[in-house]
C-alpha cells in the first residue's frame, strides 16, 4: 500500500478537530446548526493553518444527510457531528463530481478554469449543493476572477464557493466585499506540539516532548509544515523520534552546539569561538543554516530571559543585529563561512576602552568611575540608536563629565544641544536605567570649553591641535552655532 502522508491522514474529520481556529469553528458550527450558511466564503491565512480543510468540512456539511435532518428538526448540532461522516453523502463525498476543487497556483489553463466554473450553472448531479474550493484564488486570471464575481453576485441555486488565499491584498475588493471572510490565525506552538504528541500516540510512534516542541517551533504556526517535518523524521527514525533525530533529519544544529558558540562570544574567548564554529561546520551544515539557527536560538534565549537582568538584553540584541546583517552579506556571497566566522570573532573582540577626555574630568570623581560612565553612556547610545535617531544625534554632542553611583553629568558645548537633550531627557533616563539596571539621575552642564564630540576619543596632542584649528575656522564664521 502506498505510504499516505501524515498531513493527509491527520486532516480534521469534523469541525471539532480543527486545531487553533476555534473562533472560526465555533462560528461555523452555529451557522450550520441554524442553517445560515453563506454561498461564498473567503478563507484567508498563512499556508497550513486549515483553510482547505475547513472548506472541505463545510462542503461536506452542506451535503450531509444528518446535518440536514438536524436542521429541519431544529436540533442543535455539536461540532463533533459536523459533518457526520457516516451518511451516504458523507461517505461518497471524496468521489463526488459535485465537489470541484483546484489550485489556482497550478498551471491550469484559462480555458480549463473557465470550463470548470461554467459547470456552476448546471444542477448538481448527485448532491444537494455543488461546491467549488479554489486555492490561492489571488493567482487566477482577471477573466476567471470576473467569472467568479458574476457567480457570487447572482449565484445559481445550490452552489457554494470557498475561495482560499494566503495573500488577501491581491484579492480584488469586489470579491472580498461579496464573501463572508474567515481569518485563519497562526496556530500557537504549544497547540501544534500537543497535537503532534497526540497524533504520535495514535500512530504508535514515540515522539519525545522536546522533539515535538522543536518541530512546532520550526513550523511557525503552520500545522501542514509541522506534519511534513514529523513525517520526514518518522521516515528516518522508525518508531522513536528524539530531538537528535529532528536535528539530524532536518539538517539543524543542536542547541548545545549553538549555546557553545554563544557562550564563547559572551566570554570574549576568540579561541573558543573558533573551535565551536569549526565544530559546527564539520557537521556539514551550511553557514546560512548555522547563522539562521543562531538568530533563532538567541531570540529564544531572550524570550526565556524576559523580566531579568537588562544588561544581557543589550548584548543579545547586539549579537542578533550583527548576525542579521551578516545574513545579508552572506546571501549570494562565495565566502559565507568566512563572513559568519568574522562576524562572530568581531562580536567576541574585547570591549573597546574609551579614551577619557583630559581636562574636563571633575577632580573629585575617580577616573575609573568616569570610565564606567562612558561605558554605560555608549551602551545607552547603542540601545537608543535602535529606537530614536534624533536623540542619538543629540547625544553625539554630549560628554560624560562626571559619573558616580547613581548620578551622571553630561556636558554640552552649546545651549541648543543641551536644550534639545533636556526635552528628551526622560527617554534617555529610561534607556540608561535599562542599561545600568538602576535609575541614574542625569544633570546637564553647558561648557564651551569641552572638547568637540568628534575629538572626545582622540589622544593628546592631536586633539588640542585639531581643536585649535577648528576654533580658528569657527572664529572666522560668527554665525555658526558652536554646539
Ligand atoms: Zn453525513
Amino acid at each position: 500500500m502506498a505510504y499516505e502522508a501524515l498531513y493527509t491522514r491527520a486532516r480534521p474529520k469534523t469541525l471539532s478537530q480543527l486545531i487553533g481556529q476555534e473562533h472560526i469553528s465555533n462560528a461555523l458550527a452555529q451557522a450550520v446548526s441554524s442553517g445560515r450558511l453563506s454561498h461564498a466564503y473567503l478563507l484567508v491565512g498563512t499556508r497550513g493553518t486549515g483553510k482547505t480543510s475547513t472548506a472541505r468540512l463545510l462542503s461536506k456539511a452542506m451535503n450531509c444527510d444528518r446535518v440536514h435532518e438536524a436542521q429541519s428538526s431544529g436540533r442543535p448540532l455539536d461540532k463533533k457531528e459536523i459533518p457526520c461522516n457516516k451518511c451516504d453523502a458523507c461517505r461518497n463525498f471524496d468521489s463526488s463530481p459535485d465537489n470541484v476543487e483546484f489550485d489556482a497556483a497550478s498551471n491550469r489553463s484559462v480555458e480549463d478554469v473557465t470550463r470548470l466554473l461554467s459547470t456552476a450553472y448546471l444542477a448538481p448531479l448527485r448532491s444537494r449543493v455543488k461546491t467549488f474550493i479554489i486555492d490561492e484564488v489571488h493567482m487566477l486570471s482577471t477573466e476567471a476572477i470576473n467569472s467568479i464575481l458574476k457567480l457570487i453576485e447572482e449565484p445559481p441555486p445550490n452552489v457554494a464557493f470557498f475561495l482560499a488565499t494566503t495573500e488577501i491584498n491581491k484579492v480584488p475588493m469586489t470579491i472580498r466585499s461579496r464573501c463572508q471572510v474567515l481569518n485563519f490565525r497562526l496556530i500557537p506552538q504549544p497547540r501544534i506540539a500537543t497535537y503532534l504528541l497526540t497524533l504520535a500516540r495514535r500512530l504508535n510512534v514515540t515522539v519525545h516532548e522536546d522533539a515535538a516542541k522543536k518541530i512546532a517551533r520550526l513550523a511557525e504556526g503552520s500545522m501542514r509544515d509541522a506534519l511534513t517535518y514529523l513525517d520526514q523524521c518518522y521516515a528516518m527514525a522508525n518508531a522513536e523520534i528524539t530531538l537528535e533525530n529532528v536535528n539530524e533529519t532536518l539538517g539543524l544544529i543542536s542547541d548545545e552546539s549553538l549555546d557553545e558558540i554563544i557562550s564563547a562570544v559572551k566570554a570574549k574567548d576568540r579561541a573558543a569561538v573558533g573551535r565551536a564554529i569549526t565544530q559546527a561546520f564539520s557537521s556539514g551544515l551550511s553557514a546560512n543554516a548555522i547563522n539562521e539557527s543562531l538568530i533563532t536560538r538567541l531570540r529564544d534565549i531572550e524570550f526565556d530571559m524576559l523580566g531579568t537582568d537588562a544588561r544581557d538584553f543589550v548584548e543579545l540584541d547586539k549579537m542578533i543585529d550583527a548576525l542579521r546583517s551578516a545574513a545579508g552579506e552572506m546571501y549570494g556571497s562565495g565566502i559565507p563561512d568566512i563572513i559568519l566566522e568574522m562576524t562572530l570573532m568581531k562580536l567576541a573582540a574585547p570591549v573597546q576602552n574609551f579614551v577619557v577626555p583630559q581636562g574636563v574630568v571633575v577632580q573629585t570623581s575617580p577616573s575609573e568611575n568616569l570610565d564606567a560612565g562612558w561605558k554605560i553612556f555608549y551602551d545607552t547610545l547603542s540601545l537608543l540608536s535602535k529606537q530614536d535617531d534624533t536623540l542619538t544625534k543629540i547625544l553625539d554632542k554630549a560628554t560624560v563629565t562626571s559619573f558616580a553611583g547613581n548620578e551622571m553629568t553630561l556636558g554640552f558645548r552649546g545651549e541648543a544641544a543641551a536644550g534639545l537633550f533636556k526635552r528628551n531627557q526622560q527617554t534617555f533616563e529610561q534607556a540608561i536605567a535599562q542599561v545600568a539596571g538602576r535609575a541614574i539621575k542625569v544633570s546637564v552642564v553647558i561648557d564651551k570649553n569641552l572638547p568637540l564630540p568628534m575629538l572626545r576619543n582622540m589622544p593628546e596632542p592631536d586633539r588640542s591641535n585639531l581643536a585649535n584649528a577648528i576654533d580658528i575656522v569657527h572664529a572666522s564664521d560668527a554665525t555658526k552655532i558652536t554646539d
